[in-house]
């Protein structure tokens, strides 16, 4: 797809400079560009500020007819119809909150023979709820000016990733209606089951995927214990790191955002809270502050973030546990845009992550306010969903409580990716460490844990499975009557997050493979499943599995129940 020999190559060129002024194309542009322009449909990950944007503005303004935009935020969509005029590219937007009068016009400009947009951007839920919208892409799509289908942030279609807006679900519907419309999505962030679902969902055709690695160099990750003087610990480490550049911090509640900006303001930083209590007007005007750099530290919730493009963003601090590791990721991701060193601290505590859980089990977590279409008690009503965001949250307190290994190496597996860790150059808090570790045999505790997922008949999760082998006598336990099993309770004497650890270990190595299944009521969660082949090896062909632990410190002692 890399080829130069396209008959819009030349086309491409000049435009890419000229419109956009750009002097060269970025990894992967060109070849997104081509895959879409020769009519496929393809799917993009890319990671934050790799230069999305460009792989259909691109196109759009070479082909004819219209590309359609699907966009989950309107204040994302006014940004960019505000540069793309700023190049002369006509384009225009529908949303609910627009002037009833405004939207006709619009319409109306679809259906005239000259229309003059190259691109219409619209919120999911237009597509989901305006059958009006729909009739006028049909009447675009029958006089052959519908040129492309964009959906960004596609990862918001799965019910698996961390991002799920109920809207994205119905956007099926274009496939079904414009089955021979290439479909561009995009996303940032993705797993290979929440991109399995995205295809699915979208109705992708033989789809073509285009990936990068996730690794972002310039940022420093590390996690550090949460105590009771937390509040002074950021307050040294902006002090000490960063003082008077720029940062986020993110805090899981409002209070939470309230009371640490307080804090901040005390020690004499220029900060300022973000969440979702606050009225649009006041959130803007933050974020223009913020911009502007009149206060340098946002603490915030989740609802800060997307189309959030300053460059210049030094440090990203979570004062409390993510939900998840791809929301972690790209969280992070909001530093350090700009290529220079930035830092990712995370202060953990256990008790954070039984609050986390709390909140989600009451269906309290904060989303971001502005999408439209949001659906609170959809998300709640469904077990299912809060399974899996159970699993989501439980593989971020393994992350956190795993001292040994490279952060970008545990971040880069989830995405599927795989890292050389002595390539971290010690950018990581435990490559930074260097501490002696000792190597320890794990392969009995890995045969049990391949054992009670058979015995469990391959029908649960890996929480559900760590619950069993620790002795949990948890409703969901007596359930199933697994308390009964053989194998129950067989790894009560480990130390905290080992067993997780040699689970994680087995998923990530492909002994056991994570199902992603709908239930009947269309929701999804992850079933641990045995790889037979592979693990043909670790019971018969004496393959035995190492693990290294610190020496010293957390790993050998027992500790709470292990996560
Ligand atoms: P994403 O949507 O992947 O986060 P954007 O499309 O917003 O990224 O692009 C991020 C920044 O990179 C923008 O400022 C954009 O102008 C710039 N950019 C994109 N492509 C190129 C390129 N080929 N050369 C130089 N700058 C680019
Ligand atoms: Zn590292």
């Amino acid at each position: 797809w890399s080829s130069l020999d396209f008959p819009w190559t030349k086309k491409l060129e000049v435009n890419n400079k000229k419109v956009f002024g750009n002097h060269s194309f970025r990894p992967n542009q060109r070849e997104v560009i081509n895959a879409t322009m020769s009519g496929c449909d393809v799917f993009v990950l890319m990671p934050t500020g790799g230069g999305k944007s460009l792989t259909y503005q691109l196109p759009a303004l070479v082909c004819p007819g219209i590309t359609l935009v699907i966009s989950p935020l309107v204040s994302l969509i006014q940004d960019q119809i505000m540069h793309l005029l700023q190049a002369n590219i006509p384009a225009s937007y529908l949303s609910a909150n627009m002037e009833w009068t405004e939207q006709q016009e619009i319409l109306r400009e679809l259906n005239s023979d000259y229309c003059k947009y190259k691109l219409l951007y619209v919120t999911p839920e237009k597509v989901a709820r305006s059958d009006a919208l729909l009739r006028h892409l049909e009447s675009l799509h029958v006089r052959d000016l519908l040129a492309r289908i964009v959906i960004d942030e596609a990862h918001c279609v799965s019910q698996w990733g961390h991002d799920f807006r109920p809207d994205y679900q119905g956007l099926g519907v274009l496939k079904q209606k414009f089955p021979t419309t290439p479909v561009l999505a995009l996303t940032a962030t993705a797993t290979a089951s929440v991109k399995e679902d995205v295809v699915q969902a979208l109705g992708l055709v033989n789809c073509i995927v285009f990936r990068q690695s996730f690794n972002r160099p310039n940022l420093w990750y590390s996690v550090v214990p949460k105590t009771k003087k937390c509040l002074e610990d950021i307050d040294k480490f902006i002090r000490e790191n960063h003082f008077d550049e720029c940062g986020i911090i993110y805090c899981l509640s409002r209070m939470d955002c309230e009371k640490v900006s307080e804090k901040l303001q005390e020690c004499g930083h220029k900060s300022a809270f973000y969440h979702g209590s606050m009225d649009p007007a006041q959130r803007a005007f933050v974020q223009k502050q913020w911009s502007k750099d009149e206060i340098n530290i946002i603490c915030a919730t989740v609802a800060f973030g997307m189309g959030i493009n300053k460059p210049d963003v030094r440090f990203v601090i979570h004062h409390s546990l993510p939900k998840s590791i791809e929301g972690y990721h790209q969280e992070c991701g909001r530093a350090g845009r700009d290529g220079l060193r930035s830092s990712c601290v995370l202060y953990y505590s256990y008790s954070d992550y039984i609050r986390v859980k709390h909140m989600l089990s009451q269906g309290a977590m904060e989303q971001n306010p502005m999408i439209s279409g949001y659906n609170r008690s959809n998300m709640s009503n469904s077990g299912r969903l809060l399974e899996t965001n159970t699993e989501n949250l439980l593989r971020m307190v393994s992350y956190c409580e795993n001292d040994v290994d490279c952060r970008r190496l545990l971040q880069l597996v989830h995405f599927g990716e795989k890292f050389d860790s002595s390539t971290c150059q010690k950018t990581c808090d435990n490559c930074l460490k260097n501490t002696s570790f000792i190597e320890k045999d794990v392969t009995e505790i890995a045969k049990q844990l391949v054992e009670l997922v058979k015995l469990t008949g391959q029908k649960f999760s890996s929480s559900h499975i760590l619950e069993v082998f620790r002795g949990s006598l948890s409703q969901m336990v007596k359930k199933h009557r697994h308390e009964t099993i053989r194998l129950h309770s067989a790894g009560k004497h480990l130390a905290k997050g080992e067993a997780s650890r040699v689970l994680h270990h087995l998923v990530f190595e492909d002994f056991l493979t994570e199902e992603v299944k709908k239930s009947d009521y269309g929701s999804t969660s992850s079933i641990l499943k045995v790889n037979e082949p592979k693990v043909r090896n670790l019971f018969f062909g004496g393959q035995k599995i190492i693990l290294r632990f610190p020496s010293s410190g957390k790993a050998s002692k027992p500790g709470k129940s292990d996560a």
